[in-house]
């Protein structure tokens, strides 16, 4: 059983995929969970997961395009089981709302992309600091992608937003080093969530291939990835055994990235 110097974890987009998968693990180790999203549904049906499998976890409903949601969430975060120790900034907008080539693409889309994607794990963290620092102990998780390291076509704001965020936590790592608190981020390959089929269905058009045949070459090791492929790593980058990794970002991607 892995210890951790914390024992509350928020992560956002709980309700489904990654972020579902995520709460689960980190609850499966012990930890009280607070999960966030938009879809009320979804997260009541994830915190009931997790209550079931005998697990502490709440339920707070964000919607992380809104300014002020999104500076009230970690004051909100904290009610339920106290002082958040590990953030994993999870949530994020896909490239499939709406795909383009960037010189045809939607300002909206961009802002919503960025303010989601890159501002809030920005705004987060910044509110979840002072509890880390004053326990000297924390652990901020986000889930970036290998579009923080390679280009996509027509996702011009999903890319600049993941590159972006591995730029921000690096220096965030820089700066809390000496601190106890760890920054990392987690970069997916193809994970079969909502998002991703998304994409797939527009690749496949896009390239006229049919879904099943597309889906099989989208990583050297074959097939998509599955949620639970992701959520270890974020559990074990919260604990105690990886105290002394930090600015790191891990490929989870079937061997699509291999520098
Ligand atoms: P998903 O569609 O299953 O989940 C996305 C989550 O983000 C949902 O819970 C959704 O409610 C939440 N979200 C989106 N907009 C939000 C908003 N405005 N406010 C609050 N919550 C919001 O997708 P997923 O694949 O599980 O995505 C999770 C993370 O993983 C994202 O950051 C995504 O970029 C990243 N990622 C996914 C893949 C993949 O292939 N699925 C690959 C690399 C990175």
């Amino acid at each position: 059983m892995r210890t951790f110097g914390g024992s509350v974890a928020l992560v956002t987009g709980a309700g489904r995929g990654i972020g579902r998968a995520t709460a689960k693990q980190l609850a499966a180790a012990g930890l009280r969970v607070v999960l966030t999203a938009r879809s009320v549904d979804e997260l009541t049906g994830a915190v009931a997961e997790i209550r079931d499998a005998g697990g502490q976890a709440a339920a707070i409903e964000c919607d992380l395009a809104n300014r002020r949601q999104t500076l009230g969430l970690i004051a909100a975060a904290a009610e339920p089981f106290g002082p958040i120790d590990i953030l994993v900034n999870n949530a994020g907008v896909g490239s499939s709302g709406d795909p383009k080539p960037l010189a045809d693409f939607n300002d909206s889309f961009w802002d919503l992309t960025i303010e989601v994607n890159l501002t809030a794990p920005y705004l987060l963290s910044k509110q979840a600091l002072p509890h880390m620092r004053s326990r000297r102990w924390g652990r901020i998780i986000t889930i970036a992608s290998i579009n923080s390291r390679i280009p996509a076509l027509h996702a011009g704001a999903y890319v600049a937003s993941k590159h972006g965020v591995l730029g921000f936590m690096r220096t965030l790592a820089m700066e809390h080093a000496a601190e106890g608190i760890t920054v990392n981020c987690v970069c997916p390959g193809p994970v079969k969530t909502r998002m991703n089929d998304l994409r797939v269905q527009y690749d496949a058009q896009r390239l006229g291939r049919d879904i099943a045949t597309h889906e099989q070459g989208m990583t050297p090791v074959g097939g998509r990835l599955a949620p639970e492929d992701i959520a270890p790593m974020v559990e074990y980058l919260a604990s105690d055994d990886a105290r002394m990794i930090t600015g790191q970002a891990y490929d989870i991607d079937g061997g699509i990235c291999m520098a």
